[in-house]
């Protein structure tokens, strides 16, 4: 089937308005967050799980690459057609369609944002946690795809921590539900294996979202340090001491001054980093944990910690850290940014190689990351069109993951594989490993279809 028959049945399931070919609008879809780009052959935009079980079993039938798309915010190409084909963009399917409070649940469709979904609970005195710094944006099926975490995932635990249930369209276009409103189902717990799938099992149609009641009491502080490993060791300590706060976030110096630059929101400039702690809950005991933490933080060379006053100061110390990542495009035009994981004692150690990895390869490094599950996003900031600066970029960003598995960690806390890390995958997983992946993708799309080159590397064709 030639690309204008494709169109034009895509057209009769979707509708006219719905169906996207021209070299513009192809384009749009051509990039997300990462540094990756493909050109799709066609964008859909269905408004139903009907239509978009008659669009993948179109796929299947005649063999056409298919993904689906929520904003384009991931960092790791997931949302890149790289075998063309069609891109399926759920930004119209984009209802909350209950909220059920006496269940705590929430079912919604993927092209939610999640900002918009946690205002609208929020309302009534609810709260739906994982809240990636991206959540102004991002979708919650995009969140499903990478299972993504936030700063309040210390606490609360990531996406997956979160989705009951879902409805998902198969490679044939049938469409299934796996889980419900019910805390335990029988049988596989297929949920749990879609979540964190990166788009490449099937579509996500539907999901049920469990809702937690808001905290009475928040108190948010600023810790300031002299140098970037007393913040860390900050954080081992407050969690060895059984505290465990809704959130520990740290930002170094670099990326305080690109914020600054952006949002003015009073971050020290002469510091070398600073922790935002967050602690929620039930207003007692509240004080003595403050108190406690406080003292830790002395402990561990504190310059001065600063307790928001009020809601606008606590917001404005939010708005920092959440736009930081656009911040440091202050700095240079294009940055990557990498996510490794290590175990939270470890961190002063790697954030000191991720400084030497910066000088080994001259390519400016900011450091803005959940410090409490001991998640990294060192920012590599740099020129894309410079190429030369690009392959040191490339090498850097390699480094920085061995240098975070070498200590016992790993090479995504949240963004994923995607394109970017599938030669990564080699430093946490053997051929054995990598090859049982390989087994279940074919199990549900054994003509590797579905967004195909993503998150499982080929295997390597012996000569
Ligand atoms: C400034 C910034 C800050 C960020 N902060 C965080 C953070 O704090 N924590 C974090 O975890 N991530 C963060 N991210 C990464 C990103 O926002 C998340 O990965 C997010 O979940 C992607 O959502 P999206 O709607 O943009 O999905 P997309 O980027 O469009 O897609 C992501 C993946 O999901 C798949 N997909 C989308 N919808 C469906 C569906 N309905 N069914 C099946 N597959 C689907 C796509 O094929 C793709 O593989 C950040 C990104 C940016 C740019």
């Amino acid at each position: 089937m030639d690309n204008k028959e494709l169109a034009e049945r895509l057209r009769e399931i979707a509708g006219k308005d719905y169906v996207l070919t021209s070299d513009m609008d192809r384009m749009l879809y051509s990039y997300d967050a990462s540094l990756e780009k493909a050109i799709p052959d066609v964008v859909v935009l269905p408004n139903s799980t009907e239509e978009v079980s008659k669009i993948m079993s179109l796929a299947y039938r005649e063999k056409i690459p298919i993904l689906g798309r929520g904003s384009g915010t991931n960092l790791t190409g997931g949302s890149i057609p790289v075998k063309g084909g069609i891109v399926v963009h759920f930004s119209r399917m984009n209802r909350i369609l209950e909220i059920d409070i006496p269940n705590r649940t929430a079912t919604v469709e993927p092209g939610v944002i999640t900002l918009d979904l946690q205002t609208e609970v929020l309302k009534k005195g609810f709260i739906y946690q994982p809240d990636p710094a991206s959540q102004k944006v991002s979708t919650i099926g995009g969140n499903i795809a990478e299972n993504s975490g936030g700063p309040h995932c210390l606490k609360y635990g990531v996406t997956s921590n979160h989705i009951l249930g879902l409805e998902v369209v198969l490679n044939d276009g049938t469409v299934i539900w796996t889980g419900g409103k019910s805390r335990d189902n029988p049988g596989y717990d297929l949920a749990g294996l879609f979540v964190g799938s990166e788009g490449t099992l099937g579509l996500v149609t539907k999901a049920i979202l469990k809702l937690e009641r808001a905290p009475e009491t928040i108190k948010t502080m600023l810790a300031i340090y002299e140098t970037i490993e007393d913040g860390a060791n900050t954080v081992s300590a407050i969690i060895a001491e059984g505290i465990v706060p809704a959130t520990l976030e740290m930002m170094d110096n670099p990326v305080m001054r690109a914020v600054e630059e952006t949002i003015k929101v009073g971050y020290p400039l002469d510091a070398a980093a600073v922790l935002i702690i967050e602690l929620d809950g039930m207003p007692e005991g509240m004080d003595e944990k403050a108190q406690k933490i406080m003292e830790i933080c002395k402990q561990n060379n504190v310059r001065e910690v600063k307790l928001a006053k009020d809601d606008a100061e606590r917001d404005l110390l939010w708005a920092g850290r959440k736009g930081a990542f656009g911040a440091v495009g202050q700095v240079r035009p294009s940055y990557l940014c990498c996510d490794g994981t290590v175990p939270r004692t470890k961190l002063p150690e790697v954030l000191n190689k991720v400084m030497d990895i910066s000088k080994k390869y001259d390519v400016p490094i900011g450091n803005v990351f959940h410090a409490g599950d001991g998640n990294l996003h060192p920012l590599i900031m740099f020129d894309e069109r410079n190429k030369d600066e690009l392959k040191r970029v490339l090498k850097a960003s390699t480094d920085i993951l061995k240098a975070c598995v070498d200590v016992g960690g790993t090479i995504s806390g949240e963004h994923g594989v995607g394109l970017e890390k599938l030669k990564e995958t080699s430093f946490i997983f053997c051929e054995n490993d990598i090859e049982f992946e390989r087994h279940i993708k074919k199990a549900f799309d054994p003509d590797d279809f579905i967004n195909p080159g993503k998150m499982i590397p080929e295997p390597v064709c012996e000569q």
